[in-house]
């Protein structure tokens, strides 16, 4: 591994570099990749905004699921991969940092300025009315309106992540919003057949095109929504690095490809990039490292 951390290492160092991460960094949180925008790893078919709003009985599923699978992240801390990142960010050598992800880690990890691309699980919105509030909030209330679910749930799905029995969703009670009473409240996350607000996309595209390096964390880009970044960089001319675990469709853009735990690579790549910059070893590394 140490002459992929050295080859890395002198990409990173020269600076500027733009962070793309996805579930792939997560994962050694302990977090399942429930929403599965990267999702090799997916168990269930990803809910789409149009069944959530339209499918009554799909919208029961989903809460009680996720009701469960709550746990998980909520108690999920950032792991040396985001530890790693946040260090090159304080380095200097990181500009900005844009997550797939919506647990929240990199900024748990001490990250600044992180673009959440697709929200935040621990925000919820009302669908009516915009009020927005804690998922912490929702939590409680959920346990008020279910006493005993997760409890009984719980008992036969550690993970959280379960196939819940009919019978289990059917009894299965939903919150509305308390501010305009009755609103549908929703995750602060874009789900698939959501598009990513615009500005929130535009300030993505503007950090991508000031980079000098593209550093793909754990992300197999399988959805367009983090792939057009890789796209963009690629068009520019600005170099790609991707490291993952297993192929992505990012592979044929790239400078170089690393296929290593993020958990071990990252802390490794952050003490020696953190070791200055050498120009020369910068630029024998954009040239040197072919695909
Ligand atoms: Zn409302």
């Amino acid at each position: 591994m140490t002459e992929t951390v050295d080859a890395l290492a002198g990409l990173v160092a020269g600076g500027g570099v733009v962070v793309l991460s996805g579930a792939g960094l997560s994962t050694e949180s302990g977090i399942p990749d429930y929403r599965g925008p990267s999702g090799a790893a997916r168990r269930h078919t990803p809910m789409t905004y149009q069944v959530f709003t339209r499918d009554a009985q799909a919208r029961r599923r989903y809460w009680a699921r996720s009701h469960l699978g709550w746990r998980v992240i909520a108690r999920a801390a950032p792991n040396e991969g985001h530890r790693a990142v946040a260090r090159l960010q304080r380095g200097g050598l990181v500009d900005g940092i844009i997550t797939q992800n919506v647990d929240g880690l990199h900024t748990a990890a001490g990250s600044a300025g992180v673009v959440e691309l697709h929200g935040r699980l621990d925000e919820v919105v009302c669908l009516d009315c915009g009020n927005q509030t804690s998922r912490e909030e929702l939590d409680r209330r959920l346990r008020e309106a279910n006493p005993g679910f997760d409890a009984r749930v719980a008992a036969v799905n550690p993970d959280g992540d379960v196939d819940l029995a009919d019978d289990e969703v059917a009894a299965f009670r939903t919150v509305d919003c308390t501010f305009c009473r009755g609103g549908m409240l929703k995750p602060d996350v874009v789900f698939f057949g959501e598009t990513v607000p615009a500005p929130r996309v535009a300030r993505c595209f503007d950090l991508v095109g000031r980079a000098r390096l593209l550093l793909v964390l754990g992300s197999s880009l399988t959805v367009m929504s983090g792939r057009r970044f890789v796209l963009r960089a690629a068009k520019l001319g600005i170099p790609v690095v991707i490291v993952n675990q297993g192929p992505t469709r990012g592979d044929g853009y790239a400078t170089l490809t690393v296929d290593a735990p993020l958990g071990r690579l990252l802390p490794a790549l952050a003490d020696r990039a953190a070791g200055g910059a050498d120009p020369g070893a910068v630029a024998a590394g954009l040239t040197g490292v072919g695909r």
